[in-house]
């Protein structure tokens, strides 16, 4: 895969499919697709295992 290549860290879409959104954590930059933005704001631990720490973040509180 070419290094100017953006995927989607949850499902790997490319950017040429579609739509990625950067985001930083722990100093590196990283690509999310709307689709997927959902889980990283109400599901962070789903995104876990490629974002290592995020298991510590709990749902906002209150958010239904
Ligand atoms: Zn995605």
């Amino acid at each position: 895969m070419p290094e100017y290549s953006f995927t989607c860290i949850y499902c790997d879409q490319s950017d040429q499919i579609v739509p990625l959104l950067l985001f930083q954590y722990q100093g590196k930059q990283y690509w999310i697709c709307p689709q997927h933005l959902p889980i990283l704001i109400h599901k962070p631990g789903q995104l876990a295992e490629k974002l290592p720490g995020l298991e510590r973040i709990g749902p906002p509180i209150g958010h239904p």
